[in-house]
């Protein structure tokens, strides 16, 4: 697809964020490209629109900037998964490993129905542990996840495979 060029060229790589050694692919850069923005989310809508899902569940912090217009163009709910003691209701939790530590998403009892179809969207994917601990969260709340949708993809990390035989669909792969 000719949009995937300019988007990829939008997202800015930042050396030694957040420590040395790391290079940050930087997604805000992506969002003051109106265009590059509007073609993001566009490539979404174009493969989620009549698919019949019912809840679009964005990941904390960067999955509530793509998925709220995704869920909304496919007619669909949104539903935060969020980092600890942020949701004020009930909650269920799911602790993942991230290199140095753990780390953990909530999501609120009742955002999603027994057998509802749901979409998990972040703005990448490294090891794949976060995309997991949501599928998880979903999966227990008994919806049904389609697939996962990510702008990047860091696929030397094989994050892929971490998630339990779901699809995953990415825009642009890293390298
Ligand atoms: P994973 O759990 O190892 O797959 O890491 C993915 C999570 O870390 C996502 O929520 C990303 O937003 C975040 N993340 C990891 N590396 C980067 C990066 O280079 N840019 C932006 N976010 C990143």
């Amino acid at each position: 697809d000719p949009r995937l060029e300019g988007i990829a060229s939008a997202i800015r790589v930042v050396p030694n964020f957040p420590k040395p050694g790391i290079m940050f692919k930087d997604i805000t850069t992506l969002l003051l490209d109106p265009n590059a923005f509007k073609n993001t989310i566009d490539l979404f809508v174009e493969r989620y629109s009549g698919k019949g899902i019912d809840a679009v569940a964005g990941v904390e912090a960067r999955g509530f900037i793509f998925g709220p217009p995704i869920a909304l163009a496919i007619g669909a709910k949104f539903i935060p998964l969020r980092k600890p003691r942020k949701l004020p209701g009930e909650v269920i939790s799911e602790k993942y490993i991230l290199e140095y530590g753990s780390d953990c998403l909530e999501m609120h009892i009742g955002a999603v129905q027994p057998g509802e179809h749901a979409l998990v969207v972040d703005d990448l994917v490294a090891t794949g542990g976060t995309l997991c601990a949501a599928i998880n969260l979903l999966e227990r709340a008994g919806a049904q996840v389609v697939e996962c949708a990510c702008v990047i993809e860091l696929p030397e990390l094989k994050g892929r495979q971490k998630l339990n035989g779901k699809p995953l669909y990415v825009l642009i792969e890293s390298h």
